[in-house]
């Protein structure tokens, strides 16, 4: 199963896809960890990118769309991949549709997360409380002031995605201000419809 996780900063796409890793055993690639994870090595590609991230905007397509291409090629993706953060540009959308062909491989259905905004603020700051709480780095990018900026690039780049895959048949809509748990229920819900509508075909 391969699927893309589509929402706004601060929509709860990662704490799912964390769920669907367990359940479905299946990685989450996540493009905004993959890259965080460059800028703590310091490899030439998160020298690249720190600054950019720090700032809100959105890293080069060439880089991500590079470092998707060689992940799904590991062992671990064989069965399927979540994707989380990744595509947010439409040219990255189709980046990602000429890498699944050239390996005959087909995008199973993406999911979008509908969220009111306001909230979405008060999610970043409490998620940057929580691991602060634990002990663990705060991410730079989760400030209020550098928040905003996440969010025009998500209006500006990102959302015309959802007309994208809607026009493709590819999209569902579930309501990511329902609670943690009843989000969950509504991903199972799309994806035992979508498990069905495949064994009938
Ligand atoms: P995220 O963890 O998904 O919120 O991503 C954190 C930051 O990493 C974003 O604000 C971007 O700077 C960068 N990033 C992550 N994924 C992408 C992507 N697909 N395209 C461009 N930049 C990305």
């Amino acid at each position: 199963m391969r699927l893309i996780l589509l929402g706004p900063p601060g929509a709860g796409k990662g704490t799912q896809a964390q769920r669907l890793v367990e359940k479905h055993r299946i990685p989450q690639l996540s493009t905004g960890e993959m890259l965080r994870s460059a800028v703590a090595a310091r490899t030439p590609v998160g020298l690249r990118a720190k600054a950019v991230m720090d700032a809100g905007e959105l890293v080069s397509d060439a880089i991500v769309n590079a470092i998707v291409a060689e992940r799904i090629d590991q062992e671990d993706c064989a069965r399927g991949f979540i994707l989380d953060g990744y595509p947010r540009t439409l040219p990255q959308a189709d980046a990602l549709e000429a890498m699944l062909r050239e390996r005959s491989l087909k995008l199973d259905v993406v999911i979008e997360f509908a969220v009111d905004d306001k909230a979405l603020v008060g999610r970043i700051l409490k998620r940057a409380e929580e691991m602060k709480a634990a002990g663990q780095p705060v991410r730079k990018d989760d400030t209020p002031e550098v928040f905003e900026e996440r969010l025009r690039e998500y209006y500006k780049k990102t959302a015309p995605l959802i007309g994208y895959y809607w026009a493709k048949r590819k999209l569902k809509t579930l309501d990511g201000m329902a609670g943690i748990d009843q989000v969950t229920k509504q991903i199972e819900a799309i994806l035992k419809d979508f498990a069905e509508k495949e064994k009938v075909a």
